[in-house]
């Protein structure tokens, strides 16, 4: 249920207002506009009857069902943009960010190298795997804790903030220690244990879209992170198995406009792993910036014929240094 505050409602009202959500069972999570404050007051279902009695509340206007099933997740409850904080860096505002990486930490010289790179070309945020998710048992399977230790160490000496996947609960708390944002990626986009984890964690969480899923139920793992008390979800459309074979996965596009006018969460585009092929990637990347993407995370490495993993899509230096330059010329386009 949303109650909508009245224009003029004051601060103590609207406190009181929290206070009384939370009384009657429900957790209560104020957005406030321009115009008014609205607040979201999410839980059980099987007895929201009782949220009705706000109404007779001092400074509240009224009071309306959230009628999509992710609560937290949509336009409903949140009017404006979200803005989420890697670092330094915002993602879901006026700037078109680029994350930009090696598939997988290699090694410190390896991934200080890319480092390199991505801060040379203008990239603001530095992705490296330490836990890979390998669809085989016997490909590498990431440096683990050690990667962490090069991903920060690389971090502090470039000054980029940095986005690490994590893949098994326990290791949750260990990778935001080291990471400025954790990566739930494709395969573990219904791991709900999870997915309910890292909605615990402080850091911000990237959370990429299974290659199943539908936009529905990628909002829905969206609302187990807010559910849990993360606010700071960005969405990433990383390409969709489909019957089409010429590529690795096919980039939906128009999940872009479609998320964007259902939720208020960030959108990025992960055009390497949707294309699979490096050749790809730059009119990919393009097109994320045609279509409203907040931003990009995208696979550099120094030698891509050397790479223990995702070799074949990911972009030499002078690839992602001619990408960066499109994609100033589209931004400002765009802005225009
Ligand atoms: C990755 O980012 O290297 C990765 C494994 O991505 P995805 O989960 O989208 O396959
Ligand atoms: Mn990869």
């Amino acid at each position: 249920m949303i109650i909508v505050m009245k224009s003029h409602a004051t601060a103590k009202q609207i406190e009181d207002v929290v206070q009384w959500i939370e009384s009657v069972g429900y957790k209560a999570h104020p957005s406030s506009g321009v115009e008014r404050t609205i607040i979201g007051a999410v839980g059980d279902n099987r007895d929201k009857a009782v949220l009705k009695y706000a109404e007779s509340l001092p400074g509240v206007e009224k009071t309306m069902p959230i009628l999509k099933p992710y609560k937290l997740a949509s336009r409903e409850s949140h009017e404006g943009d979200t803005v989420v904080n890697v670092g330094s860096i915002g993602i879901g505002g006026p700037e078109f960010v680029v994350m930009a990486g090696p598939c997988a930490i290699e090694s410190e010289e390896q991934l200080l190298e890319s480092a390199y790179v991505v801060k040379k070309g203008g990239g603001q945020i530095l992705r490296g795997g330490a836990f890979k998710p390998r669809t085989s048992p016997y490909s590498f399977q990431g440096m683990e804790e050690e990667g962490l230790k090069v991903l920060d160490a690389v971090s502090r000496k470039t000054g980029l903030p940095t986005v690490t996947e994590v893949v098994n609960p326990v290791d949750v708390d260990l990778v935001e220690s080291y990471a400025d944002m954790l990566q739930i990626g494709a395969r573990n986009v219904q791991n709900f244990a999870l997915l309910k984890k890292v909605g615990h964690a402080r850091k911000p969480v990237l959370l990429k879209r299974g290659m199943m899923t539908t936009i529905e139920e990628l909002l829905m793992s969206a609302e187990y992170i807010l559910s849990s008390g993360n606010p700071n979800v960005i969405l990433c459309e990383r390409g969709i198995r489909t019957f089409e074979t010429s590529t690795r996965n096919t980039l939906d596009i128009s999940a872009v406009p479609v998320l964007k006018s259902l939720t208020h969460l960030p959108v990025v585009i992960d055009p390497s792993h949707a294309a699979g092929n490096w050749k790809y990637v730059i009119p990919l990347s393009r097109a994320a910036v045609a279509v409203g993407a907040d931003g990009i995370i995208v696979e550099v490495h120094p030698e891509p014929e050397k790479a223990v993993s995702d070799g074949a899509q990911s972009l030499k230096p002078e690839k992602f240094y001619q990408l960066m330059d499109d994609i100033r010329v589209l931004a400002k386009a765009m802005r225009n």
